[in-house]
């Protein structure tokens, strides 16, 4: 068992990870968000412990990235706030379960074991916009029924578009989902892959799915390019 704890405190963190690892589990420490969303894109954790009041993204935004981003492990969101609407917020963002700040190590370690049992979350099946369809899992693209062929990159964008159909997508924000942050020249970076994700679900069917919003980044059509009148 690799558990990934997501936690600024560091005295918080390693009391955690010490208790954990007593009871047989590998554990990770993330201290910032930013960090957790790309250590679980890395490792294949088998729950994480992720706490709320974090710097930069909160824990919630954290767990909806992670799901975003495809991760599926189970996570125990830590909250010193004990509201229901923080509850409700938690179960909204993809949280599977939540502990209130003080807890006692066994009952996060009974909540724990709890999740672990269950597996990963249910995963989404196919996305779709419009007659766009594209497997997270299978890492399958298709239109209507001819199946895309996309490189790693393409795909990482495309389904960023498609999780947020009809909104804009930030360059900031497609870059965080495909890319590490080595890269340098960043914004024509994604303007060169969108050309060639357009060239790949777009100019063969004869549509324009993927909006170019001028100074802001990249919008998906919520029709997914065709409109409804043609069919
Ligand atoms: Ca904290």
């Amino acid at each position: 068992m690799r558990a990934l704890i997501v936690e600024d405190e560091s005295k918080m963190a390693n009391l955690i990870r010490r208790g954990l690892s007593e009871q047989g589990y590998a554990a990770d420490i993330a201290s910032t968000g930013e960090d957790a969303v790309w250590m679980a894109g890395a490792t294949e954790y088998d729950a994480i412990v992720l706490d709320v009041m974090l710097p930069g993204a909160d824990g919630f935004e954290v767990c909806r990235r992670l799901r975003a981003s495809g991760v599926f492990a189970p996570v125990l969101m830590l909250t010193a706030r004990d509201s229901v609407e923080d509850r409700v917020a938690d179960l909204d963002m993809g949280a599977d379960d939540y502990l209130t700040k003080p807890f006692s190590f066994a009952e996060l370690l009974a909540r724990l074991r709890a999740l672990t049992r269950r597996g990963p979350v249910e995963q989404p099946p196919w996305l779709e916009v419009g007659d766009l369809q594209l497997d997270p899992r299978s890492r399958q693209t298709r239109r209507g029924v001819v199946e895309i062929e996309l490189s790693t990159k393409e795909f990482a964008l495309l389904e960023t578009l498609m999780r947020r159909p009809g909104q804009v997508v930030s360059h900031f924000d497609l870059l965080e989902h495909g890319w590490d942050r080595s890269y340098e020249n960043r914004s024509n970076l994604i303007q060169v892959y969108i050309r060639y994700l357009r060239e790949k679900v777009d100019r063969p069917f004869g549509v324009r799915s993927i909006e170019t919003v001028r100074g802001s980044g990249y919008r998906l059509r919520k029709d997914g390019g065709r409109p409804a009148a043609a069919g």
